[in-house]
């Protein structure tokens, strides 16, 4: 810091790295070896090209905490067409608030941003401060007084195996504590749903929000009112695909950030049933991303508005509405009071989800027959299991979905309960089997073994 205000004084010229710590090998051992091949053979071609070209943010950082990079991204002082020069048809200029360039590998796509400049000549609302598109150029060193987080503001050389550290990123990361770069309210006021990122990466990383960052927090939430919803969906969704969507759901209602997000879920979380169900939910979600197994957010999502829709199900069939009838009327009360939490890409799966849960109690005849082929009976399985982790009475049922599946057609027929004694119904049945002459059973037993037959 101090070095930086005698060099500005004094006017020195500002170095390659003006500003930054080079930290080499020893001080970090990030080696180029541990760089996804996409990204070195973009920073290498860049670099071939005569640009600077870094692997930065989140990448560096992970590396640093001896964690996998989930992604990577490049910083380079190439502008996004020069970029597109070198990588050719393939790189694609995206974005118009802050515009970038997606290198495609296979299925890896790289990142490329070109070095932002300082905010105050970015185009910013006078009124608010708020960055409203970001596309002026600058040098490395402004570039990274634009990141978010200190631990943010890495760079990484793979082929000098150097870290550029401009804000002691390094050292907080070894405090284990994320620092918001700058004056934190004004880094927020600029862009609000950094307030989001404090608490995703805090979450997922494991690291203490320091004071400093996480003071104005509290007061700033109502900026976040003029985020564009899809944007807010956007954080909410990499939250819940985390990997720490437990302790991501735990601090967004602490910090009272989910106000911004889903205001229902204050409610929610003050009943201590409805919490510890959304906990269990989210730990799932946590437990299979752990064990590298996908995750659908369509599926979380159902599970943090359930209590929701369980609420009105009853409600509504309190008012003399069947169990069916009052759960699909549920659904869309529910929807329609969260619209932007479920968009129609996912909001399809979530009505499924939802909506198969009272076919489970159905287990008389082709019912459960029926409803095992149904494509979305897996996903609608697993959340039968997850509500019956909080809901006692559902132990039963679940245990018998979980049996029904692994028995062979001999013992599926056997499971099955008796058929209703609904005398007209009965008689219709018996009518139209006799022709058959095969019944050697009881009723249901016989109708199932049909069922069977179908499979
Ligand atoms: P993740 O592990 O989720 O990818 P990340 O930090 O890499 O975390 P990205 O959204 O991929 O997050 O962003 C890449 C980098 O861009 C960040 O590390 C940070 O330096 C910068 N950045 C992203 N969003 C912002 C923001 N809202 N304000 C300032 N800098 C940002
Ligand atoms: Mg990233």
């Amino acid at each position: 810091m101090i070095r930086k205000l005698i060099r500005r004084v004094l006017r020195l010229p500002t170095l390659p790295h003006g500003g930054a710590q080079a930290l080499p090998l020893k001080k970090h051992g990030v080696t180029r070896e541990q760089i996804s091949p996409a990204a070195l053979k973009v920073t290498d071609k860049l670099q071939a090209a005569g640009y600077t070209a870094l692997v930065v943010g989140g990448a560096v950082r992970d590396l640093l905490l001896g964690r996998d990079p989930k992604d990577y991204d490049v910083a380079t002082n190439a502008t996004p067409e020069e970029v597109q020069r070198v990588f050719g048809r393939r790189a694609r200029i995206i974005g118009r608030r802050f515009r970038i360039v997606h290198v495609p590998f296979g299925p890896e796509i790289i990142e490329v941003t070109t070095f932002r400049g300082d905010t105050h000549d970015s185009h910013t609302d006078e009124e608010t401060g708020r960055i409203l598109r970001d596309n002026v150029w600058g040098d490395q060193e402004q570039d990274a007084r634009r990141r978010d987080f200190t631990a943010n503001a890495l760079y990484y050389d793979p082929s000098k195996q150097v870290v550029y550290d401009y804000h002691h990123g390094l050292q907080d990361l070894e405090k284990r504590q994320l620092v918001m770069i700058g004056d934190p309210e004004r880094r927020y006021r600029e862009d609000p749903v950094r307030m989001l990122r404090a608490v995703r990466l805090s979450a997922k990383l494991g690291l203490k929000i320091e004071k400093g960052t996480d003071a104005p927090i509290a007061t700033l939430i109502p900026l976040l009112d003029d985020v564009p919803q899809a944007r807010l969906f956007d954080e909410l969704t990499k939250m819940l695909v985390s990997g720490a969507a437990s302790a991501c759901l735990e601090a967004l209602y602490e910090s009272g950030l989910y106000k911004a997000v889903m205001p229902q879920l204050g409610r929610v979380m003050a009943s201590p049933a409805d919490r510890a169900f959304l906990k269990t939910a989210m730990q799932a979600t946590d437990d299979r991303i752990t064990a590298g197994k996908p995750v659908n957010p369509a599926f979380q999502l159902a599970a943090l508005l359930w209590p929701q829709v369980q609420r009105r199900w009853e409600q509504l069939q309190g008012s003399g509405q069947s169990s069916i009838q009052a759960i699909m009327n549920a659904i869309e009360d529910v929807l329609d009071q969260n619209r932007g939490l479920a968009p129609a890409r996912l909001s399809g799966t979530m009505r499924e989800i939802w909506s198969l849960q009272p076919r489970f109690e159905g287990r008389v005849g082709r019912k459960p027959f029926r409803l095992l082929e149904h494509p979305r009976f897996r996903a609608s399985y697993d959340f039968l299991l997850l509500r019956a982790t909080e809901d006692e009475s559902l132990a039963e049922l679940a245990d018998w979905w979980t049996k029904f599946q692994e028995a062979d057609a001999a013992e599926q027929t056997k499971m099955l309960q008796p058929e209703r004694t609904d005398p007209a119904k009965k008689k219709r049945r018996r009518r139209r089997r006799k022709p058959a002459g095969e019944e050697g059973g009881p009723d249901s037993a016989a109708d199932n073994m049909d069922d069977g037959g179908d499979e």
